[in-house]
């Protein structure tokens, strides 16, 4: 038993039962919250394991052989999960990003991509730390997933290994991206999080090393999900600072968002290497723009990264509502939401107690 004692603020069990509204609107497609933002993006958490411990998501102090990860009969099945999926797109969603935890975890994932490739109008990704990738993405393609995001947050193997607390190297992530793009699930994005006095002297490498490769590096603020990564201000590599580091090796110039409310601000080459992104969630919050939902691995409907509790959809499911019902109360919640954590974030807010990014989904 680990005797290092961290407060990990278990928000699983928060939340009351959503109420089922007396009216059931049929869905219009143009959901909007109390802020005027639509719900375009449906995060999925198909696991709440890891292989990797990363030091800023599931540090082994907290996520020993002691923690307690879910029960199988409490994760949503697929078939919940492709309901659900249904209902959303109904009201609007149109990508759905399969997460976790490591998702190519989640046994038989390509089983999921393919109930899910049959929602009309419905694109379908996946972020992985890509380990596992050599063996899955011919199947993960065939079944219908057409993008997928790779994490990578070195390529020096000494500071992967220590940053993945698992010993894993570097080669194994780069295998997997290799294997992604020769199943065709590109353009493959490459994330980088970047931690002062960790990584960043890898800024450069990692930017020269994908320059010319067809893959597009973005470089994540550290941010302060959870309650377990021990986030301070001063960790955080400003998105401002990396893009002077790179272009005073590689010059740099913005380019236009892809649409509206795009999260990673987009750069390139001046030379036509190609294309970087950095995501500013700590310097320059984007929460006016968040389209984003997200569904726990067990059936959890959180409206914002940084909740401390969410909406239990498992249970209406499993007591027995309609799709009216359910497809009603996701309506409500939406057009309540008022997130908006990373405007207001502060020292205090940081305290705050927060679901872990493992549960949730990344
Ligand atoms: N296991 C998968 C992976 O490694 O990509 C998916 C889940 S992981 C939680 C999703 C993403 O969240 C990864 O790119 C990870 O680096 C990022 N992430 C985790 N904790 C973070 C933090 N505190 N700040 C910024 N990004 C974080």
């Amino acid at each position: 038993m680990n005797q290092r004692v961290i407060p990990l603020a278990d928000e699983r069990q928060l939340g009351r039962l959503p109420s089922i509204p007396a009216e059931l609107p049929a869905p219009s497609g143009r959901l909007v919250d109390s802020r005027g933002r639509a719900m375009k993006d449906l995060r999925i958490s198909v696991t709440d394991r890891c292989n990797f411990r990363c030091v800023y998501c599931m540090p082994k102090a907290v996520f020993d052989t002691d923690y307690a990860f879910l029960p199988r009969a409490a994760l949503l099945s697929f078939e919940e999960i492709t309901r659900l999926a249904r209902l959303f797109a109904a009201h609007g969603v149109s990508k759905i990003r399969l997460t976790g935890g490591e998702p190519l975890l989640r046994r038989k994932l390509e089983d999921l991509v393919a109930q899910l490739a049959a929602i009309p109008g419905i694109e379908i990704t996946l972020t992985t730390n890509g380990v596992l990738l050599p063996r899955k993405a011919a199947a993960l393609a065939a079944a219908g997933l057409q993008r997928v995001t790779v994490s990578l947050d070195s390529l020096d193997d000494a500071t992967f290994r220590a940053m993945n607390d698992m010993d894993v190297p570097v080669a194994e992530v780069l295998a997997g991206i290799d294997a992604a793009a020769a199943a065709g699930l590109g353009p493959i994005k490459i994330n980088m999080v970047v931690k002062r006095g960790m990584n960043e002297h890898e800024i450069v490498p990692l930017a020269r090393h994908f320059r010319g490769s067809g893959h597009i590096l973005r470089f994540i603020e550290f941010m302060d999900v959870g309650c377990s990564n021990g986030w301070r201000m001063d960790d955080v590599v400003p998105s401002a600072e990396v893009l002077r580091r790179i272009h005073a090796v590689f010059p740099l110039e913005a380019v236009d968002p892809n649409y509206r409310g795009e999260v990673a601000e987009r750069w390139r080459y001046l030379d036509g290497g190609g294309e970087i992104g950095v995501i500013s969630s700590v310097t320059q919050a984007f929460c006016h723009a968040c389209t984003r939902a997200r569904l726990s691995t067990e059936g959890r409907l959180y409206t914002c990264l940084f909740a401390h509790s969410g909406h239990d959809l498992r249970t209406l499911m499993r007591e027995g509502c309609s799709d009216a019902e359910l497809s009603a109360v996701i309506g409500g919640i939406w057009n309540g939401r008022g997130d908006r954590y990373s405007e207001i974030r502060s020292a205090e807010t940081a305290a705050l107690r927060k679901i872990e990014m493992s549960y949730i989904g990344g």
